[in-house]
């Protein structure tokens, strides 16, 4: 009976274990947001789900600006408290139900469900603002930051890519025409009519 005891008790610390590390491996250490690998298999559901319904799915790609300027005039110790400043901002202009990703460096993505296009943009321009109005604070600085959006919406044969690549493109023009905006890729419109 003890050793079944024992083995139980150890069957458990095991599992919780496991459970532990594989939170951890969907998550960024810096900024506790959904890593690439986490997002993979959470916008995958979402997509899913949005385009069997189907209801309306808004990406976003946000690039923060200038961002290598800050860390060399601050040092990189105060880029990282920054990116940790902006992803609990980002958050608190999101809801629980959003997805929100660290995708690398200074790149974060979004995916707001059930969102159109427009209700897309009135979240772009609310993090926008919040960003641009935020002071962050490091080592008695006060550091300015601003962030570049590109927005586009789920079409019924997207794959994660070609969402991707067309909210890629949105940011690429916002960084092109003076950062600190949101530009917007709509959908081709051979599919908007169908
Ligand atoms: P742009 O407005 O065109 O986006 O300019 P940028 O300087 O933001 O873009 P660039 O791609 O030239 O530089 C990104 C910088 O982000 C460079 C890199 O050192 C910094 N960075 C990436 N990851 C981290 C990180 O985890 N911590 C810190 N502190 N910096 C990071
Ligand atoms: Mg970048
Ligand atoms: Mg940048």
């Amino acid at each position: 009976i003890v050793t079944l005891i024992v083995l139980a008790l150890l069957n458990r610390v095991i599992k919780r274990y496991q459970g532990q590390i594989q939170t951890q491996a969907t998550l960024d250490s810096l900024t506790e947001l959904t890593n690439r690998r986490g997002f993979d298999l959470l916008a995958a559901q979402a997509m899913q789900e949005a385009q069997r319904e189907p209801r309306p799915l808004t990406a976003l790609l946000l690039d923060l600006d200038h961002f290598k300027a800050l860390n060399d005039t601050y040092g990189h110790l105060a880029g990282d408290q920054v990116l940790i400043g902006f992803a609990r901002d980002l958050e608190s202009c999101l809801r629980h139900s959003d997805i929100v990703c660290r995708w690398g460096g200074e790149e974060f993505i979004v995916l707001l469900k059930d969102t159109d296009g427009d209700g897309g943009q009135v979240i772009a321009e609310k993090i926008r603002q919040h960003v641009e109005r935020q002071p962050y604070a490091y080592n008695g600085n006060r550091l300015q930051l601003t962030v570049s959006i590109g927005l586009t919406t789920l079409l019924p044969d997207d794959t994660l890519h070609t969402l991707l690549s067309r909210a890629d493109h949105a940011m690429y023009r916002a960084k092109q025409s003076g950062r600190n905006r949101i530009c917007v890729e709509l959908p081709h419109p051979a599919y908007e009519k169908a």
